[in-house]
């Protein structure tokens, strides 16, 4: 018996009947007078009995008439946590102890039992609730019963502690409410977690509960609930490596995979934690792991007010929760997961950029019937490949015809070939591909109709799915939009039409002209050649041209002077490799049997990046021309040779006439020997463009044999600036040398007739006089060339005319020359360069209109086949 803080125990008191109990009123005169009325057997009988009644397990509570309480045990006095005061009256002590029913409300006097009791009722087992002094509920069943005595005398309270019973009861109901509540939410997983806090709050009358989530790659805990009572602590981690020391409880648990407790922070914590612990009221704590199949979902962790040991039963108790929890917190996720999954896929299916529609199959009932389908599923651009018929069911509604059988539907052609395929990829189970279709699309509801006017080219793919037993309960029909494949290939159609009549054209252009076309690719295959090349040839076709080799008999290329025009210099072969060219050849005609001449074309084809893609060539023929040509230069040569015997004759005659008069002769008249003397001028200038004109000849045919010898070159030219110094007074003709003496082999005839020639054109080209300077520039070294420069102050030569200066009868006409009534046949340059060709020298000019021009003639001091 364990004795109160009050002094004597309740039985000490009993057995000593003189002292009075508690305060002294009038009521508690009675009960008084009866005790002092035992006899002295009878006192040790109450003795005996006081001794029972301590040692009862049951809480004893007596109340007198008045309802006081008058005498209580050791068991009642634990129950209620404290000795309960003497002489408070019931319907104060159900006040001070807010004695409740277990559903928490407060009893009302009337129904207290020990007023009952006291009113004559028997009370058996009335279960309520307590509260005690420190706050604890103890749940006790109460039996009341009047003490009668002849008479009432008060009422006797017995008291069983049913807290362990009720606490059981509360979590089994407790358990069952959170495995019917996981059971039945609607797997939202912030739901389930929300469920698993408040509930376990409720079971275990926890301060604070908190449900930390794993995350096995980074081994972390992160809190996703938490149940107070208190506000937010903010210095709880809300993520906590478990791994990370100090361990808290939550991370014990995760490692563990075992319960974490703390069963009393004051004798487990200390210092800051402690302070803690007592600031937010915690008692107790424990962590327990939350698993599934040995697999850490996270921790369920929560504080009690006060300390509290877990016995094994109530660790038992918790584990089961945590598996429950574990197991509702899994599914929910694995739910989220696979709904999270499902929704992409479905909205992945609805916005497919291709129409998708789902059909159930519905097996034939007898071997005669069709088989039918139901629409079970379509997309938003599903309507687009729905023919007609089946459109006008769905009455623009998405799912207008969803649940439909189609057989019946369908009465267009269009249903009922997409009803074909579908049975054929039913009976074949392959995939089908279906055809073409054109259509608009479709103006149901929530289908794109952004471009309602547009017709789109469809085409479908006819899937079957079939189950694992290979059966085939679904079609899926895939409308694919492939209207820019449609239009792609109409355009290319277009364009190979176009091209089509715009190649015939051309051929039809190319083979009618007669001049010889030759188109031929980038790798100098011949590609067309019209008629008139093929004429020449004398072959059919392309084909048969190309398989000739090149050069064979029929295909002779020459250059105009004869030499065969190597591969590498045809046309065709120099365009491809870029140049633009117009050339001159010989061939030989192998329909005619001679040789024709042509003026050939050539340039590269490019595409529009510029590449070059291939060659043309336009040969036309010029064989007339150099006929007519050559005729022209036969007959000036003829002409000249012709006018040469009488201008010889002439010029011997005026010599002697000359010679014969005498300066002294009075009797002749003074205009004869000035006109004789005019009459040689003419005769020698006459016949100076007979020599030009023979030269041509010579040249053409090949006969400008040169006669080298050693010259004297600056001796030479200081000759003939002496002599065209001579024969001007408007100019002055100046002279430098360096060195003094230039030794070479030339032909000194022809060197002079080159000199002669640009000195007079330099005197002929100045008309209002100036400078002729020439110059001489040789620097000693034989091999080396010689500079003689020729540089007049005339009325010079325009840019574009000098590429054709030295071209045989070109007369560069400007309006100065005409101004200046200048003669001349146009061969003297022609001549000038092909004598300075011939000493393997060059000619070169140099001019400015209205200033004058440098005419520059270079010359080997040994040209090679000189001997
Ligand atoms: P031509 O007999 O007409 O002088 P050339 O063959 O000597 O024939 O010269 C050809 C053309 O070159 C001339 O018609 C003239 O227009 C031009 N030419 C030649 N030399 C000069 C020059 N020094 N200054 C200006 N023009 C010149």
């Amino acid at each position: 018996m364990v004795k109160t803080q009050r002094g004597p125990s309740r039985a000490d008191q009993r057995l000593d009947s003189t002292t009075p109990v508690a305060e002294t009123s009038e009521e508690q005169q009675e009960p008084e007078r009866t005790v002092t009325r035992e006899t002295g057997a009878l006192i040790r009988e109450r003795a005996t009995i006081n001794l029972l009644v301590d040692n009862l397990s049951e809480g004893v509570i007596l109340l007198d008439r008045q309802g006081r309480v008058v005498d209580t045990n050791e068991a009642a006095d634990r129950l209620f946590g404290e000795p309960i005061p003497l002489g408070m009256d019931s319907i104060e002590f159900a006040r001070h102890y807010r004695v409740a029913t277990p559903d928490g409300s407060l009893v009302p006097p009337e129904r207290e039992p020990g007023r009952r009791a006291l009113a004559g009722e028997t009370v058996r087992g009335q279960e309520l609730s307590i509260e005690r002094p420190d706050g604890r509920r103890a749940y006790v069943s109460i039996s009341a019963s009047p003490v009668v005595d002849g008479e009432l005398r008060g009422a006797l309270l017995l008291l069983r502690d049913i807290s362990e019973r009720v606490r059981r009861d509360r979590e089994a109901a407790a358990f069952q409410l959170l495995s019917q509540q996981l059971a039945g939410s609607e797997l939202d997983i912030n739901a389930v977690y929300k469920t698993i806090v408040s509930r376990i709050s409720e079971i275990t009358g926890a301060g604070v509960v908190r449900l930390l989530l794993y995350e096995s790659e980074t081994r972390t805990l992160h809190r996703v609930a938490r149940h107070s009572s208190f506000p937010l602590d903010l210095r709880e981690p809300v993520v906590q490596n478990i791994d990370d020391e100090p361990a808290t409880l939550d991370t014990l648990a995760a490692r563990t995979h075992l319960p974490a407790v703390v069963p009393e922070f004051s004798v487990y914590a200390a210092g800051n934690e402690l302070e803690m612990a007592r600031a937010q009221q915690v008692g107790s704590s424990i962590a327990l792991p939350l698993l599934v199949r040995d697999d850490l979902v996270g921790t369920l962790s929560y504080d009690l007010p006060e300390p509290h040991t877990f016995d094994d039963a109530e660790i038992a108790f918790l584990g089961m929760v945590a598996t429950q929890s574990a197991i509702a917190i899994h599914n929910a996720t694995v739910f989220q997961q696979r709904s999270r999954e499902r929704a992409f896929l479905a909205d992945l299916i609805e916005h497919l950029p291709a129409g998708l529609i789902v059909f159930e199959r519905i097996p034939a009932v007898s071997q005669r019937a069709r088989g039918d389908y139901r629409v079970s599923m379509m997309n938003m651009l599903a309507g687009t490949y729905l023919p007609p018929s089946l459109l006008q069911r769905a009455q623009g509604r998405r799912n207008g015809l969803v649940g439909l059988r189609i057989r019946r539907l369908a009465t267009d052609e269009r249903a009922e070939r997409l009803l074909g395929w579908l049975d054929e990829a039913v009976e074949s189970g392959q995939i089908v591909r279906g055809e073409e279709v054109q259509a608009q699309p479709a103006a149901l509801e929530g289908s794109d109709t952004s471009d309602p006017q547009g017709m789109r080219f469809w085409i479908g793919t006819i899937v079957p799915l079939r189950d694992r037993r290979g059966e085939v309960h679904e079609v899926v029909l895939l409308a694919t939009n492939i209207t820019e494949q449609v239009v792609t290939r109409r355009r290319i159609e277009e364009l190979v039409r176009i091209a089509g009549t715009r190649a015939a054209e051309l051929e039809a252009t190319v083979s009618a002209m007669n001049d010889a076309v030759t188109v031929c690719d980038s790798e100098g295959t011949l590609r067309i050649v019209n008629r008139a090349a093929l004429t020449t040839y004398g072959v059919e076709s392309v084909a048969q041209l190309a398989r000739m080799p090149i050069p064979c008999e029929r295909i002779q290329l020459r250059h105009t002077n004869g030499t065969p025009v190597l591969p590498e210099e045809r046309p065709l072969t120099r365009a491809l490799a870029g140049e633009t060219l117009q050339h001159d050849y010989t061939m030989f005609h192998h329909g005619l049997g001679r040789d024709i001449h042509r003026r050939t074309s050539a340039a590269p084809v490019l595409d529009a990046s510029g590449t070059i893609i291939g060659a043309v060539a336009v040969e036309t023929d010029i064989t007339g021309l150099i006929e007519v040509d050559r005729l022209k230069d036969e007959f000036f040569s003829m002409a000249a040779h012709e006018l040469r015997t009488p201008l010889t004759a002439m010029k011997g005659y005026v010599q002697i006439l000359l010679r014969q008069l005498s300066p002294f002769d009075s009797d002749v008249e003074p205009i004869i020997p000035r006109a004789l003397a005019t009459l040689r001028d003419q005769g020698d200038r006459m016949e100076r463009l007979i020599n030009e004109l023979l030269d041509v000849a010579r040249i053409d045919t090949g006969q400008l044999d040169l006669r080298f010898g050693a010259v004297e070159l600056v001796g030479l030219v200081e000759q003939l600036v002496g002599e065209t110094g001579r024969s001007t007074q408007r100019h002055t003709v100046t002279l430098t040398a360096e060195p003094r003496a230039i030794p070479g082999r030339w032909d000194r005839d022809r060197l002079a007739q080159v000199f002669a020639n640009l000195l007079s054109n330099a005197v002929k080209y100045s008309p209002e006089g100036g400078t002729i300077e020439v110059s001489l520039r040789w620097d000693g070294d034989p091999a080396h060339t010689v500079a003689v420069a020729i540089r007049d102050q005339g009325v010079g030569i325009e840019p574009d005319a000098i590429p054709r200066l030295f071209a045989r009868y070109s007369r560069v006409g400007s309006d100065s020359r005409n101004h200046y009534q200048i003669s001349g046949l146009g061969v003297g340059l022609y001549i000038t360069k092909q004598i300075v060709d011939a000493h393997n020298g060059t000619i070169h000019v140099a001019s400015t209109p209205g200033h004058g021009s440098t005419f520059t003639v270079t010359l080997p001091m040994h040209p090679k086949d000189t001997g």
